[in-house]
């Protein structure tokens, strides 16, 4: 334990209070377990927020970094690279797509889908300049950045930050009656979250995405689908889009799209869509470097074979299974598809929090998420029987009441 509190005191003196992280110290990883400074062996059951879907250090994805790391690592878009292309085309491709814009990080990702549809909106749509809307649902999580946080509902996020981007509407998630009157001529795009990650994996109504794509589709308006959590395996599709039968007009993928290794975000839609944006218009120093191309095409070989996706259905009916168990004995709700659940704790039990702490000292991570829910997104790699030891873990936390 020494080497553990030495390393968050160190930790807590020198960055910025902007995370408050298990007290749990990393340093090493493999597979579907990590290692503390103290030797202590963990599950993971966050999988880095679905960023590690693949698991930690997957020997594919590390052949591919390493091989890579000895060729060329930067080129910026100055120039062309020999990954680039093959990458973009494959994801294309696993995407039913024409076009793909790379950046890095998800709020990269979202931001260059503003843009993209406000540019699709003047251009094609005929929106008045400067005058287009997007509409978004509350309970989003989209990023951290300046514009993406000015259309967030949560305060915490927000507060202290403005003046915001003007330009978004907010509607009740999951309410296609809000979503139809407030969508009209000057809508570039609605953008959502086809399961809400932060908010706690709230899954919509049967038939909303549906209805999100007929609402656009009549008002001609471009249905942005942020799947930088929700895609990629983890609901055990390579979209979840796909579970409700929907195609959207754009795809922002971001997480496990760089393996785990590096950050890797794209924004993935038509020539139509993404031939609007014409050189100077924007762009990424990193985006697209031969590193990220080269993980990120191992990530789509990977996804190509479906093994991952069915490996997600597999754990979600163990995990769902289990968890379906709880509720009544510490458990007020539980929600969520695939490898993926939003679990409710009972506040007599104790918060989140108290139960994420809990289950830590037991040897399994997960991270809560508003107060009194922990969110569970074990890597793909999970045997069934990984699956079921967290789960008695989980049983064990809760009947000890660790809030008591
Ligand atoms: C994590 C996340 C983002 C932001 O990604 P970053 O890489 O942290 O910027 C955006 N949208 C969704 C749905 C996310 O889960």
């Amino acid at each position: 334990m020494n080497r553990t509190l030495a390393a968050i005191k160190v930790e807590n003196d020198v960055l910025a209070h902007n995370y408050h992280p298990l007290p749990v110290v990393i340093e090493s990883a493999q597979g579907a377990w990590v290692v503390d400074v103290d030797g202590k062996r963990y599950l993971d059951c966050l999988a880095g927020y679905s960023a590690l879907n693949f698991g930690h250090g997957h020997p594919a994805l590390l052949a591919a970094a390493r091989e890579q790391l000895d060729r060329a690592t930067l080129t910026s878009r100055a120039f062309h690279n020999d990954r680039l292309g093959p990458f973009a085309a494959k994801l294309a491709d696993l995407c039913g797509m024409q076009m793909v814009l790379p950046m890095n990080t998800g709020a990269e990702a979202v931001e260059t889908g503003v843009k993209v549809a406000r540019r699709w909106a003047y251009e094609v749509k005929g929106v008045p300049a400067d005058t287009a809307e997007i509409v978004v649902a509350a309970g989003n999580f989209h990023g951290r950045t300046t514009t993406v946080v000015s259309f967030s509902t949560d305060e915490q996020a927000r507060a202290g930050f403005g003046p915001f981007t003007p330009g978004f509407t907010v509607v009740p998630y999951d309410d296609l009656d809000a979503l139809d009157a407030a969508v009209g001529e000057r809508t570039a795009a609605v953008l959502v979250e086809p399961i809400q990650g932060e908010a706690g994996v709230v899954v919509p109504s049967d038939g909303y995405l549906a209805g999100v794509r007929r609402i656009c589709d009549e008002r001609r308006a471009l249905f942005v689908a942020d799947e930088i959590q929700s895609g990629l395996g983890r609901t055990g599709a390579t979209f979840a889009c796909e579970l409700a039968g929907v195609r959207p007009d754009v795809y922002l993928l971001g997480k496990a799209l760089g393996g785990g290794v590096v950050p890797v975000s794209a924004v993935v839609s038509s020539r139509e869509v993404l031939g609007l944006i014409g050189p100077g218009e924007h762009g990424s120093t990193f985006g697209g470097n031969p590193l990220a191309a080269a993980v990120g095409a191992a990530v789509v070989d990977l996804l190509a074979t479906g093994e991952y996706q069915a490996a997600a259905r597999r754990i979600g009916a163990v995990l769902h299974g289990g968890l379906r168990e709880l509720v009544g004995r510490g458990v007020t709700a539980v929600r969520g598809v695939g490898a993926w659940a939003g679990v409710d704790i009972d506040p007599a039990v104790g918060t989140g929090r108290q139960v994420c702490e809990t289950l830590a000292e037991r040897g399994v991570l997960v991270k809560d998420t508003h107060g009194s829910t922990i969110r569970l997104a074990p890597p793909l790699v999970a045997t069934d029987d990984e699956i079921g030891w967290a789960l008695a873990r989980l049983r064990e936390v809760l009947a000890a009441r660790p809030g008591n």
